[in-house]
């Protein structure tokens, strides 16, 4: 046994099966998968659960229509599998959404289609021509994209013109006509990776498995083989619960995403990728969150894929009932990932896209009330000739025999396939260790899943128990709704702070939120959340509320100081750290 324990925490065996570096939402479907195949597993991540590009993504769970034109058949297919799964197993997190495809008329598009698909990049740039792609383009598109999901339970895709009744508000006289179809959005994609490991902590404690996660800790490979896992200084006067591990892991897998040639450096001496070039060749990607009333009303319940001005995708997209998500941008990036700033630029860009397509919202920069910005974990080799947003987003699975044990990293993937990809690493994982697979992921649900139906029931339950215990009626059910928004059929237990809390604290609001206070206790407790910015930023996702202020954040800090989870002399540097987090990452100016 091996732990320098800083902490007092329980002993934790220094033989391991596998070690995950990156609890993204990657690392966290693969700790997930090895956990039910009966694996022993540490995860460690340098920040926090989902703090990479799993939040900074566009949040869909899409088969990815334009796939089509690369001739990434395979990928199209098993990420429509994965969605059609999606929707089952995790209906809280990724819901239906209907699509709308804008054209401005029935031709155009298709030779540069047919270039795409004949791997012709150069060719297909030079005859996209300006008005985009036509209405047969569009359909034929639609009927593959159908023909690949089985499975599906919705009506299938349609031509219509887009003044029909309920399509939004878009040009109709630069676009009379639109291709409808159905894919998914998942919101909170911090939340799915949480509950992954959630769900991966519970497979382990049924079966007395050693499962461990480790956020803001860094791993080095020390010369004796042994893996050293150390905390990092933690932010906010009180430091993490646990102390050092020394691990002697049996595989190391890099799920570091965007980071993974930097976490190879630091991990080894040598480099490891093949003839030392890199593995990931990053693109970066921006979004606005725009709240404008007459745009999120023109939208309505539907999202948007439409061509920007240069003919690149773009998504206009409802984040809940007020914001409209727009994305995104796809530009090479060289730097640290989590150095990407959205530009001036790129702002102009996409606020250029949405007027184009609907002209009478004028829009301007003042509703844009924050923006983020991620890079995508693309693998380098496969740049080579395709523009950005034509470089495959299929995932790698790639082993380095030059390392002292088995290490594998990932490159590339999507939020959509994070479980088949899991699913596919954890059986070549095995098959090193020499196990077989002995179950999947594929019919398990996530801890909080429950039908749009069983939601309602559990809105109306809390709502009850919330107006029995003194709150107004409105008040009582914008707690409900916020709680089974965020934990599903676990809103009730979140909603008690755990197991041991107070009733009264169950529904004692946090100050300036619709959420109770109890909420922040749950969240340390159950969900590994540390720090103030853990909270907001990737449990309770306040950080997407554009009435947040300073007032929650300082309850939040109250409650964490009561949990000893922060200095109580330390809650002012810590609240005004995360506002210039907020100022710089998000452009989100906080008011008192
Ligand atoms: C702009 C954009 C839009 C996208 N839109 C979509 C979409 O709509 N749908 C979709 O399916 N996919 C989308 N994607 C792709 C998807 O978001 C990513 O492929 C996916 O999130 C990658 O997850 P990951 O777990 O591999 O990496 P990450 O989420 O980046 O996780 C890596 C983790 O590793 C940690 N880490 C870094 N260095 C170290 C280290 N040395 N040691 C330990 N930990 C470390 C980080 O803190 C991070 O938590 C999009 C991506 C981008 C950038």
């Amino acid at each position: 046994m091996s732990i320098d324990s800083a902490s007092g925490g329980e002993e934790f065996p220094t033989a391991v099966d596998v070690v995950i570096l990156g609890a993204g939402i990657n690392g966290a479907a693969l700790a997930r998968e090895l956990v039910l195949n009966g694996c022993s597993v540490v995860v460690v991540d340098d920040d926090d659960i989902a703090a990479g590009t799993t939040r900074w993504s566009t949040r869909l769970v899409h088969g990815g229509l334009r796939y089509l034109e690369y001739g990434e058949l395979g990928l199209v297919r098993e990420s429509l599998a994965e969605r059609n799964r999606l929707l089952q197993l995790a209906p809280h997190l990724v819901r239906p959404l209907g699509f709308v495809v804008p054209v401005s008329g029935w031709f155009g598009g298709l030779r540069a289609a047919a270039a795409r698909i004949l791997g012709c990049e150069s060719l297909a740039r030079r005859w996209a021509g300006k008005r985009g792609r036509g209405g047969i383009t569009v359909a034929c598109g639609l009927w593959l994209y159908d023909l690949l999901s089985t499975g599906a339970l919705w009506p299938r895709r349609c031509l219509v013109p887009t003044t029909a009744a309920g399509m939004p508000a878009v040009d109709a006289d630069r676009f009379p006509l639109a291709g409808v179809y159905d894919d998914a959005q998942m919101r909170f994609p911090e939340r799915f990776t949480v509950e992954l490991l959630v769900d991966a902590r519970t497979i382990a404690a049924g079966r007395s498995l050693p499962f461990e996660v480790r956020s803001r800790h860094t791993a080095h490979l020390e010369a004796d083989g042994r893996l050293r896992v150390a905390p990092l200084a933690a932010p906010g006067g009180v430091s993490s619960a646990a102390g050092v591990l020394h691990l002697t892991p049996r595989a190391i897998v890099n799920a570091t995403g965007a980071w993974v040639d930097r976490t190879l450096e630091a991990l080894l001496p040598v480099r490891l990728g093949a003839d030392g070039a890199p593995l990931i060749g990053g693109t970066k990607g921006s979004h606005l969150l725009v709240d404008h009333a007459a745009l999120r009303a023109g939208l309505g319940v539907h999202g948007v894929y439409a061509e920007a001005e240069d003919g690149r995708p773009v998504f206009v997209l409802p984040f809940g009932d007020r914001l409209v998500l727009v994305g995104t941008t796809d530009i090479p990036f060289h730097g640290d990932p989590a150095a990407a700033r959205t530009d001036g630029e790129e702002i102009d860009y996409l606020l250029a896209a949405v007027r184009r397509l609907f002209p009478g919202a004028a829009l301007s920069r003042g509703a844009v009330v924050q923006h983020y910005c991620g890079v995508r974990p693309l693998p380098a080799r496969r740049a080579d000739g395709r523009s950005p947003a034509g470089i495959t987003r299929r995932h790698l699975l790639i082993r380095h025999p030059q390392a002292p044990l088995p290490l594998w990293s990932i490159v590339g993937g999507k939020l959509t396939t994070c479980r088949s990809l899991a699913e596919g690493a954890a059986a070549e994982i095995l098959a090193v260790l020499g196990r077989p697979v002995t179950a999947t992921s594929r019919s398990r649900p996530l801890p909080g899943a429950c039908s749009a139906r069983e939601a309602e029931e559990l809105v109306g339950r809390l709502s009850a128990r919330a107006v029995a215990a003194g709150l107004p009626g409105p008040v009582a059910e914008g707690l409900a709704r916020s709680v089974v928004g965020l934990f599903g059929a676990q809103a009730e237990r979140a909603l008690e702070g755990g197991a041991g809390a107070s009733a009264a604290d169950a529904f004692a609001l946090l100050a300036g939120s619709r959420l109770p206070r109890g909420i922040v206790r749950y969240c340390c407790d159950e969900e590994w959340g540390e720090t103030l910015a853990d909270l907001v930023e990737r449990r309770l996702l306040l950080v997407f509320d554009p009435d947040l202020t300073v007032t929650t954040l300082r309850a939040i800090a109250a409650e964490l100081v009561t949990e000893g989870r922060l200095g109580a002399e330390s809650v002012d540097g810590e609240i005004a750290a995360l506002v210039a987090l907020m100022a710089d990452r998000y452009g989100k100016r906080l008011v008192d």
